[in-house]
């Protein structure tokens, strides 16, 4: 009698964990078909400059439409990183938004890729860039990549090295969800990042509670020579705190949510008008 458990929980315990393994297994499998059967769109959020409001970058988010439903990136880009699928994906997103970003005929902005450190870490990413660049005609410094803070030690030299080449084609380099991740101070110092996007959650805290984070993180980007992006702007009371605060760019559902390319067109058409 020393061990008694209930088969019948076994039981559910067991089928819950089958069918969350499952349902990955599924998706696992769907990710390595998305491109050829298209079912990948990237959307852009516009990026605003604090100061002019002027539309001062896109960033592209991708969405992944799978059995009738969209999956969402937070859900598919772990798994693409686990079975390595995120190098084909990137570089679709990648060409994708170069050449949308290219065929436009403003070119005033920037267009923003969020790129995985698995691709950042990779041997031939750069050469995977200039492919983008190259096919699409972008000019180099209109691109910026995006990478979430989560960076490991052992990757250090590849990544040093893909950096600098980047900055060399005058790409830009933004460390994104400024604040949640696992990166050290002393890793933003050494790195050289042109942008520091500041995560939603302090965007959110700053009216309601404390401004301390904000405040801090744009004085320390001042020193470190990087611009600021505030994310998850959604009302004018934040996005007038961030003035104060000096934050120099703003994205948020109060100015656009994103959008389909031909949506933002339209968004773009109002915007100037309007501002
Ligand atoms: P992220 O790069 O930090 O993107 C910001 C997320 O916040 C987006 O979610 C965006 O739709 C959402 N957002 C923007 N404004 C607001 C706002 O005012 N309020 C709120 N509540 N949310 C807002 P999304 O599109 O679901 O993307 C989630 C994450 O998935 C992204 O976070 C990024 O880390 C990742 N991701 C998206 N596309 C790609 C991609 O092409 N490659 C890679 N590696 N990751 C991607
Ligand atoms: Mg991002
Ligand atoms: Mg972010
Ligand atoms: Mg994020």
């Amino acid at each position: 009698h020393y061990k008694r458990t209930s088969p019948g929980l076994v039981g559910i315990y067991t089928e819950a964990l089958y069918d969350k393994m499952h349902h990955e297994q599924q998706l696992r499998e769907g990710l390595r078909q998305a491109i050829e059967r298209k079912q990948l769109l990237v959307v852009y959020q516009p990026i605003i400059d604090a100061s002019s409001n002027r539309l001062w970058a896109i960033e592209a988010l991708l969405r992944w439409q799978f059995n009738d439903t969209w999956v969402s990136p937070d859900e598919f880009i772990p798994l693409a990183e686990k079975s390595g699928t995120i190098h084909d994906i990137g570089a679709w997103v990648l060409h994708r938004a170069c050449i949308d970003a290219a065929q436009w005929d403003d070119e005033s902005f920037g267009v923003s890729v969020n790129v995985s450190v698995l691709q950042l870490v990779s041997e031939d990413f750069v050469a995977c860039v200039d492919r983008a660049l190259a096919s699409s005609g972008l000019a180099p410094q209109r691109l910026h990549l995006e990478v979430t803070e989560s960076i490991f030690a052992d990757d250090m030299a590849v990544l040093t090295a893909n950096i600098s080449a980047l900055k060399a084609r005058r790409v830009k380099v933004a460390i994104d969800d400024f604040g949640t991740g696992f990166s050290s101070l002393n890793l933003l110092q050494s790195l050289d990042f042109d942008l520091l996007k500041i995560d939603r959650a302090f965007v959110q805290q700053m009216a309601v509670s404390s401004d301390a984070i904000v405040k801090a993180t744009v004085l320390m980007a001042k020193a470190l020579g990087c611009k600021t992006v505030a994310e998850g702007v959604e009302t004018e009371e934040q996005a007038s705190l961030l003035r104060l605060l000096g934050v120099d760019c703003l994205q948020g559902y109060l100015f656009a949510r994103p959008l389909e390319k031909k949506a933002l067109q339209e968004w773009y058409t109002s915007w100037q008008d309007n501002k």
